[in-house]
């Protein structure tokens, strides 16, 4: 089975092509409707206007509306325009059933000056994607600030999610909005209009109370996927975006199978207004008797008055306009600045998960796949681009310009893309013939040369992996300045943030190259996995997602063996998977999911983290080679199709010849993780019994609120040969015993050698004591070392171990060399540190870290040697940041020094030592440092660097300035996005905690006005307060609260007052012992 499929395998691009041309061509009667549509291409010459009558006159008017006032922009015949069209705005209803009056797509002074009421706006993102990249980025760089904690990882999403919504907020606010406007976004949704008004303090009319009513139903409603009666085979696709109106109009036509008789065809669309529609088979033109739209699911359903038969081949014309939007989904704009720093905007779009559907009416579900020939209608000087290269290009009346796009291949709908802007590129061919470009904002095209690196050689690379080449003609990267997720695969057209994929030489730190590197590896396994093969539905995005932040390891891994990254997955996927698994609010990897609000939910840590963490035990369970036979098998198998986990599974069992699906459901199905509890025996004189239990793993040491089983791949290493592997078993019950052989009575046993096991360990005592030496003479490999550090950091912190016991163990790790072993211990020292902060100790902890840490600065200077490995330049920057904070006064002067000639440009800091210097500046710094600083961040206009030194403001000593480290958050001058991350850098300081906790108490109305939505304000709740910990202060939050209520806050309110308790316990559990373990170290 597996020669076949190699046999059929694909080896060039361009056969990949003509292959795929062949099995898509479709027997398409489109001639005619191609002349229609040329047609209608050609009146293009002239821009939509933004008004257009409803398609039904039969509802009143419910709202009138205030014109907002006239804009020097805005012709006298668009404002009356305006008037028309706000007489036929009203509250859109939710109930499917009723039949919603079109919207309108407004022009930009409307626009505008709604963006008050749409602040809930905030609310609407909110339940947008959770971005895993930004949150990985951004939980790297913060940990680097950070003076006493760290970010749990377990946070990191929701801080990614919201750097994102704030974003989306500051954009309204500093530009767009027209103050002291207040008016109604026709183009609000329901929910949006509700908030406007809640925050409004206004009571809600019946009406709308009715309709909330109807909403609550309609949400109860079972979700159910889109009919299959009628399919569609092949889009003609044409937009034409407005970039200054903020308009778009679209026609599209569609080749459609209708497979049984019906009078609707119904189909996705939202926030979009289909202006007209027919139907043409055989010699019939069909048009709907009514369009019926449903808010709720999303839909747009066609209803004919006569019955199509069934087997029809029909094609389906649709025009249709919507509104270029700024919240980053479906077809949006993105500002940027011209060469007078003048605003302009681009076109971008932003489908995934279920957002197509805002940009042009389609069947919008992953298993729904057809074939796109789009084109786009331009300025002329504008670069458009889509998933293919361009076929055809011809001027326009007008300035414009219209560009058609070759066929793209099968594909689901949320892959679609088209940009249009101003771009420089860089271009280069892989080593199989794949053009390959970087789009870079104008006059930063060198910024693209790395990306472009690294992409010309994954696609080779994975061509050989995957044993089957890359799909496509060609590549684009393009970074874009407004984009909320970290990057998306869509095929052929990758879509960045700028922080994901350009490059700043002098500016950019290794940390960051690093995750570009992986991200650009990740998105290109996509192409592969997720856009040739696609999830049948949402529920099974782990398998898109999940294995291909796997695979960017391995991708890296083989381009930058320097990076020694696959010791850093472990830091970076895997312990923040079990960090977050172990919370009673977890999910599964696999959860039923329907409506988008719910799809969107998925996108976390569960799906990224845990995906990959459990696909790299599967990897080392199976063995590489039969994992990549597999995953040939599967991919061939299933190329331009759908498929669900078991699909996966199949595959991998048959290549393997293993019971991968038995051995996988458990870690899919179940939410959490055990923790295998082991203790030894020994029997004779060089054989010893382990005895091995598994139960769920609790954060809180609590017993779990489930009873499951894992099939629990186990491997055992010994001293005898620390790098091997001394036996493999399965644990697929609650306990058992294993003999193991040639184990003499010192030697010592290491459960799940390499960190691969997705589970934790808990041994003996006495089998802990025989590890401790083999750590100190780094007898056991750095994987091992890292993995027994954070079990026991774990154990702690469920109250299964003592402090003392586990800053005992760290202490043995003082020789360590590893970087990742390192980031391991400080992520969870500067857990501790939190705890110490409430206590007398601070000083014995600081010396205690100085000890730790000064042997490995030593080693490893300021200065980079010649040919330094790329892991030491990293470990250089966390460890001297550690020794900032530890109060090195040695480090802390060097580090003064460096910063000053950095200041007067002598000798500029190189990128990865910056946050250190800056640190330790600013840690004893007075006024003027902070008024340099703040020279400092007006002088950059490279994102990177206002984020390090905005970030690093956060580490003030003084209170005085922590509270003007706060109002510079506050004044706007730091973007919104950015602001709250400052904030929270103030509010973990322990100097600024208390400060920061009066200032919220003072101003939470003011807050609450700004941050609008409970989302935002939650995420700064929560690390305002879960850093006490005390009694006294867990009831003074709650007291606060429970006067002060914050909606949308209640449930971040009691877990962090939970956290608060937890850290009381912990602290009353282990202080006495810390003291004494602390000054005994003196
Ligand atoms: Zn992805």
């Amino acid at each position: 089975m597996y020669k076949n499929a190699l046999k059929g395998g694909i080896r060039t691009a361009k056969q990949a092509w003509k292959l795929k041309n062949e099995l898509g061509k479709l027997q398409l009667d489109l001639a005619k409707a191609n002349s229609d549509f040329e047609q209608h291409l050609c009146e293009a010459g002239r821009y939509i206007q933004s008004c257009y009558l409803p398609a039904t006159t039969t509802q009143k008017p419910l709202l009138l509306l205030k014109t907002p006032g006239d804009n020097k922009s805005s012709s006298s015949s668009k404002h009356d325009c305006n008037i028309v069209a706000n007489h036929y705005l009203r509250t859109p209803v939710v109930n499917p059933l009723v039949q919603l009056p079109p919207k309108r797509a407004a022009d930009k002074t409307t626009i505008n000056t709604h963006f008050r009421a749409e602040s809930g706006h905030l609310n609407a993102l909110i339940s947008s994607k959770q971005f895993v990249k930004v949150q990985k980025q951004f939980y790297r760089d913060y940990s680097c600030v950070s003076l006493g904690a760290p970010l749990k990882s377990s946070d990191a999403p929701l801080l990614g999610d919201l750097c994102s919504q704030y974003r989306a907020i500051l954009a309204h606010t500093s530009a767009d909005v027209v103050s002291g406007q207040d008016i109604h976004h026709p183009g609000c949704n329901y929910q949006q209009t509700r908030r406007a008004h809640q925050q409004q303090s206004q009571p809600l009319s019946k009406e709308q109370e009715q309709l909330e009513q109807e909403r609550k139903m309609a949400q109860k409603a079972k979700f159910e996927r889109l009919p299959t009666n009628v399919v569609p085979k092949h889009y003609e696709l044409l937009l034409q975006p407005n970039l200054q109106e903020f308009t778009f109009k679209g026609k599209t036509i569609v080749q459609v199978n209708v497979k049984e008789p019906t009078t609707q065809i119904t189909l996705n669309a939202l926030d979009i207004v289909i202006d007209a529609v027919e139907l043409h088979y055989e010699c019939s033109k069909l048009k709907p008797e009514k369009i019926v739209y449903s808010a709720e699911n999303e839909t747009a359903t066609l209803e004919f008055d006569q019955e199509i038969p069934a087997e029809t081949q029909g094609v389906l014309h649709m025009s249709f306009t919507g509104e270029l939007n700024d919240k980053m989904k479906g077809f949006y704009r993105s500002k940027y600045f011209g060469p007078n720093g003048e605003e302009r905007y681009a076109g971008v779009t932003q489908f995934e998960a279920t957002d197509a559907r805002r940009c042009f009416p389609c069947w919008d579900e992953p298993a729904i796949k057809a074939t796109f020939d789009i084109t786009l209608v331009v300025p002329k000087d504008r670069v458009a681009l889509s998933n293919m290269p361009v076929v055809k290009e011809d001027s326009l009346p007008d300035d414009l310009r219209r560009v058609r796009f070759d066929r793209t291949p099968i594909m689901s709908t949320y892959l679609v893309a088209v940009v249009v802007g101003e771009y420089d590129y860089v271009e280069g061919k892989s080593d199989d013939g794949v053009l390959v470009r970087v789009f870079t904002p104008v006059g930063k095209r060198e910024q693209g040369t790395f990306a472009l690196e690294v992409a010309t050689k994954v696609l080779p690379y994975y061509k050989d992996y995957f044993n089957i080449a890359y799909p496509l003609p060609k590549m684009d990267l393009i970074a874009i300045s407004d984009f909320s997720a970290g990057a998306m695969e869509n095929w052929g057209l990758v879509t960045y943030r700028e922080t994901f994929v350009l490059v700043d030489p002098k500016n950019t730190s290794l940390m960051r190259k690093q995750s570009i590197a992986l991200t650009v590896g990740h998105e290109i396994a996509h192409q592969w996995f997720g856009n040739l093969v696609t999830m049948e539905w949402w529920t099974h995005l782990w398998l898109n997602e999940g294995y291909a932040s796997f695979v960017e390891f391995l991708c890296v891994h083989h381009l930058f063996p320097e990076y020694d990254i696959w010791t850093q997955f472990v830091t970076d996927m895997y312990t923040r998977a079990l960090e977050l698994d172990s919370l009673k609010n977890s999910h599964p990897i696999e959860v039923p999911v329907g409506h988008p609000s719910e799809i969107d939910e998925i996108f976390d840590e569960i799906s990224y983290n845990k995906g990959a963490s459990v696909i790299r035990m599967l990897h080392d369970y199976i063995g590489e080679d039969d994992f990549r036979k597999g995953m040939n098998l599967y991919l061939t198998r299933h190329q331009y199709g759908n498929t669900c986990t078991e699909d996966l599974w199949a595959a991998l069992q048959e290549a393997s010849s293993k019971n991968v699906g038995e051995v996988m459901t458990s870690w899919t199905q179940h939410k959490g993780f055990p923790v295998v509890s082991v203790e030894s025996e020994q029997t004779s004189k060089n054989q010893r019994l382990l005895r091995l239990k598994q139960c769920k793993f609790t954060a809180d040491g609590s017993p779990a609120d489930e009873n499951c089983l894992w099939v629990v791949p186990i491997s055992v290493s010994t001293s005898k040969n620390p790098t091997g592997i001394a036996k493999t078993f399965l644990l697929d019950k609650p306990s058992m015993e294993v003999t193991l052989e040639n184990v003499d009575e010192g030697d010592w046993i290491k459960i799940n050698p390499g960190t691969v096991g997705y589970y934790r360990t808990r041994y003996s005592n006495k089998m802990l004591e025989q590890l401790m030496p083999a750590v100190e003479k780094m007898e056991l490999p750095p994987l091992d070392r890292l993995g027994l550090i954070d079990d026991m950091f774990a154990m702690v912190q469920a109250g299964h171990a003592n402090t003392a016991e586990v800053l005992e163990l760290v202490d043995s790790y003082r020789n360590e060399t590893n970087y990742t072993v390192w980031t391991a211990i400080t992520n969870s020292l500067t857990n501790l540190h939190i705890l110490i902060s409430h206590t007398d100790l601070m000083d014995d902890f600081h010396r205690f870290g100085r000890n730790l840490y000064e042997p490995v600065a030593y080693r490893l200077g300021w200065e980079p040697r010649d040919g330094e490995n790329h892991l030491d330049t990293l470990l250089r920057s966390l460890v001297l940041t550690r020794l900032v904070s530890f109060r090195s006064n040695e480090i802390i002067g060097e580090a003064k020094n460096r910063f000053r000639s950095h200041v007067s440009g002598t000798n500029p800091l190189p990128a990865d030592l910056r946050t250190t210097c800056y640190k330790a500046v600013l840690q004893d710094g007075d006024e003027q440092i902070f008024e340099e600083m703040l020279n400092l961040y007006r002088a950059t206009d490279l994102h990177e660097e206002q984020d390090r030194i905005s970030r690093a403001l956060g580490c003030c000593g003084d209170v005085k300035l922590l509270r003007r480290v706060i109002d510079f958050a506050m004044s706007g001058e730091v973007r919104a996005q950015d602001a709250v991350f400052v904030i929270v850098a103030v509010a973990i300081n322990p100097k600024g905690r208390d400060m920061a906790w009066e200032f919220f108490k003072e101003n939470n109305k003011q807050l609450l006005e700004r941050y609008q939505g409970g989302f935002l304000l939650s995420r700064l709740i929560k690390y305002l307060i879960e850093n006490f910990a005390s009694e006294e202060k867990a009831k003074e939050v709650e007291e606060f609260f429970q006067v002060n209520q914050i909606p949308g806050c209640e449930r971040t309110v009691s877990q962090a007052v939970e956290t608060i308790r937890l850290n009381a316990a912990w602290l009353q559990r282990d202080r006495a012992q810390l003291a004494l373990f602390l000054r005994d170290d003196e």
